[in-house]
């Protein structure tokens, strides 16, 4: 508005001509909600900032779409499979998590309501916010005849505000669920700028592609609650060069992540850093470290200064 008249009462003169809000993904392990967040964040934005993340909320992504800006953000605590402290920790947290949203995205898998699909639409029951299910692989249904009396099935569970049927894996559908989206945040000013956060989702995608090299050449033996943490990022023109710490909770966990004569972490490190180079378009110096740090699912500083991420 900034060639009007000061003084005139013009169509929106008191509401930002933005909107902007936060927008929780959740749903049991494996129905898709991973697959879901990179289709929606794709390769422009995807935030992970210590500084910007409230005590409740893991950003996971940014969705900015003209006037449109949206959070979408981690609710911990949905997963019944938690251990220990770490898990009543984030249990506590996460009614007032999706509380503090402007609105839910559950996700389910088509043709499959679980108890815990139950147990997490019930938690929701209350929390005032609009609900949108998403019914994921859709893809997978050998009769498609089959998708509508589902969707009938399952709209009566919670009055949710919209049900979206999708292929997360495929990208089916996918940008009607961003509209209903953005229909739901509320007018507001827009809380990251484009420029600030580029940076930060580089180093966010870059503990994902370490994550995921340790997934596969680990598979079960990666312990639940290691975290990689970005400690180092300097670009020296010629290249970017990269440090990362590898958390382990316990001795054992570290002999396996490092391997014999240093093999498993040498594989994860030449492994990730060709992702990374192609990910980020050029020359990458990737450094990892293995770190011990005892008992720290016990410890709620250790929690919170490592930014915990629930999904695994
Ligand atoms: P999360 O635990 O909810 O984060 O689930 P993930 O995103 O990790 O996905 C679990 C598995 O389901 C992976 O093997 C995905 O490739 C697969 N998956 C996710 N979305 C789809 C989809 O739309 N169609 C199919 N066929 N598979 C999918
Ligand atoms: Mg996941």
């Amino acid at each position: 508005m900034e060639h009007s008249d000061p003084g005139s009462l013009g169509r929106g003169d008191d509401l930002p001509s933005t909107r902007c809000g936060y927008v929780a993904i959740i749903g049991r392990p494996n129905v898709g909600k991973s697959t879901l967040l990179n289709h929606l964040v794709g390769e422009k934005i995807a935030a992970a900032s210590r500084k910007a993340q409230t005590t409740r909320h893991r950003i996971r992504g940014l969705i900015t779409h003209g006037p449109d800006q949206l959070v979408l953000v981690d609710t911990p605590g949905v997963d019944p499979s938690t251990p220990k402290l770490l898990g009543k920790v984030l249990n506590r947290t996460a009614q007032a998590a999706v509380d503090d949203v402007d609105a839910v995205v559950l996700v389910v898998e088509a043709g499959r309501w679980e108890p815990a699909d139950e147990a997490l639409a019930q938690r929701l029951e209350n929390s005032n916010r609009p609900v949108v299910l998403v019914i994921n692989k859709v893809d997978r249904l050998k009769d498609k005849s089959a998708l509508l009396p589902y969707i009938d099935q399952v709209r009566g569970r919670l009055p949710f505000h919209e049900v979206v049927p999708l292929s997360a894996l495929k990208g089916q559908n996918v940008e009607p669920l961003v509209d209903t989206l953005m229909q739901l945040l509320p007018p507001g000013p827009h809380l990251f700028p484009d420029d600030e956060i580029t940076d930060r989702s580089q180093r966010f995608r870059v503990t994902e592609v370490i994550r995921e090299q340790l997934l596969e050449r680990l598979g079960q033996e990666v312990p639940y609650a290691t975290s990689v943490e970005v400690e180092q990022w300097e670009d020296s023109g010629t290249a970017l060069h990269i440090g990362a710490v590898i958390w382990v909770e316990r001795e054992g966990q570290k002999a396996i992540v490092v391997g014999k004569g240093g093999r498993m972490i040498k594989g994860v490190g030449s492994g990730a850093r060709l992702e990374l180079e192609q990910m980020l378009e050029r020359k990458v110096m990737l450094k990892l470290w293995v770190k011990l740090r005892d008992g720290w699912q016990d410890d709620l500083d250790g929690i919170r200064r490592m930014g915990i991420d629930v999904e695994s």
